[in-house]
């Protein structure tokens, strides 16, 4: 953001930590940040071959080979790349250390930062620091939360983009749009004696329109960014022993659910993930959907029903051979009607045992208007088929939106749809010719509202929130 680059960079207290995964590797980096970092660098580490070398005269994007000390002697070889304010992570002066990837070196390069005057970063403290100097906004380092946690190419892809600043550019622009309109209002408010409009209703009234068209259009985005960022929430449901669990093991590919001969014995639910080509799947098997006789199946079944209400995608689980198989069919469309919201498959399991699967699972088609797999579970045939299916969930969203500007995160959704309420609540007061005061006000918390976002107006509370799911030296 232009206005962001040329905020003044405040320094403070300096923090260190490691920025790479804890335990054994070829290398771990160090990293330091903060008011006099390159002082307390200076302090610990000598020149191979430069006695008189000054670490904190070095310029920016400078690297140096030498070693760290400390009180007991030599630390490690190491590294020490050189950041001046305030071109670097933070916009902080900083140094980062590479030495040699193991705990107790690690240990003893912070014991010597911190004798030397840091203190150990909080979590996601380095991002915090870039935020607060002004060098990314809140969008982009949440961005960087998420594209760490990606576990699938499509929300690392989602991610990328946000980091990029496309959204932001787009709230920004609708922020702007807001605050000329709110400021126009807020100038009639002062000269109220006189009755002067600085800008006609009827041209108001259009603006509002479009941008409210706009927010709306965000706010759809958030349906398909979320299956592209958190996954699919997928629910297997289905009579005891239709073959759940071992569909859920061999999507997996591995024995995690308990497997058993004995109808409902899947109690609770337990949720895993499996990414197929772009997409992650988050997979929860339910408890049987039998009638729930037995007290102890009743916790389990209520469970169920709330996840289902949840999911994106039902893979609704028969066994093709059983004798009511058709009378399913009529559960099959309820599920459908009640669950509108979600896309219902249909598994059609234990071909293998059938000889007449074909003409069952073309029935069951007619009889439901799903999409039915034909699949054996437990050999694992047909199971190309079925994810062939499940995928048709996400292809194609990237072109039903704008990919670079889609909403992928709750927190994000509420507060554009916070807004869209607040704008649609002033379009509805111009047309009730209510006072000035009372559209301002409407457009103000409108402008809050997606200011939230970008954390142009934002609290500590919310800041603590983002920033805990960070790791430490992030
Ligand atoms: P759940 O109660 O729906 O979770 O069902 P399970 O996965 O526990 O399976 C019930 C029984 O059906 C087990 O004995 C499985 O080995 C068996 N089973 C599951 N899938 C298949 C399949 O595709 N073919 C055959 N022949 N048996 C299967």
């Amino acid at each position: 953001m232009p206005d962001h680059q040329q905020q003044d960079v405040i320094q403070e207290e300096p923090i260190a930590a490691i920025a790479t995964p804890v335990g054994v590797g070829a290398l771990a980096v160090i990293r330091i940040s903060g008011r006099g970092v390159l002082d307390i660098a200076q302090r610990l580490f000598r020149k191979s071959g430069h006695p008189d070398f000054q670490l904190r005269e070095s310029r920016g994007f400078t690297a140096h080979f030498g070693r760290v000390y400390e009180r007991e002697g030599l630390v490690d070889e190491v590294v020490a790349l050189v950041f001046r304010s305030p071109n670097s992570y933070t916009r902080e002066d900083m140094v980062e250390f590479s030495c040699h990837g193991g705990p107790v070196v690690v240990r003893h390069m912070l014991q010597a930062l911190c004798d030397a005057g840091c203190r150990l970063a909080e979590p996601g403290e380095f991002t915090r620091r870039a935020f607060l100097n002004g060098r990314i906004d809140l969008l982009q380092a949440e961005a960087i939360g998420e594209m760490i946690h990606a576990r699938s190419e499509s929300a690392y892809r989602t991610a990328v983009n946000q980091m990029q600043g496309n959204l932001s550019m787009k709230l920004e622009q609708l922020r702007q749009r807001l605050l000329e309109s709110c400021a126009l209002l807020e100038l009639e408010l002062d000269f109220s004696e006189e009755e002067v409009e600085f800008q006609s209703r009827d041209e108001l009234k259009e603006q509002l329109m479009q941008l409210l068209e706009e927010v709306q259009k965000l706010v759809d985005s958030y349906r398909h960014g979320r299956l592209l960022s958190e996954g699919v929430a997928t629910v297997i449901v289905g009579k005891p022993n239709a073959g759940k669990s071992t569909l859920l093991n061999t999507l997996l590919g591995e024995e995690r659910a308990i497997v058993s001969h004995m109808p409902g014995t899947t109690r609770d639910y337990i949720e895993e993930c499996f990414v197929h080509e772009k997409t992650m799947f988050r997979l929860t098997d339910t408890a049987g959907l039998r009638e729930a006789a037995e007290e102890i199946e009743r916790e389990g079944v209520g469970r169920s029903y709330k996840k289902i209400g949840e999911a994106d995608l039902i893979l609704y689980m028969l066994d093709i051979n059983q004798p009511d198989w058709l009378r399913e069919a009529e559960v099959i469309r309820e599920f459908r009607d009640t669950y509108s919201r979600a896309k219902l498959i249909v598994i059609a399991n234990k071909t293998d045992l059938s000889a007449e699967s074909a003409s069952r699972i073309s029935r069951l088609q007619e009889e439901t208007g799903c999409d039915v797999a034909g699949v054996s579970a437990k050999q694992g045939e047909g199971i190309e088929g079925l994810l062939r299916l499940m995928s048709g969930m996400v292809e194609g969203l990237d072109k039903l939106h704008d990919a670079s500007v889609l909403v992928t995160s709750l927190r994000h959704y509420a507060s554009l749809r916070n807004a869209g309420d607040a704008v649609e609540n002033a379009l509805e007061l111009l047309s009730a010719y209510a006072g000035t005061e009372l559209i301002a006000f409407e457009l103000r918390s409108a402008l809050d509202y997606v200011g939230e976002i970008t954390g142009k107006v934002v609290s500590e509370e919310v800041l603590n929130v983002i920033f805990d799911r960070f790791c430490v030296g992030k």
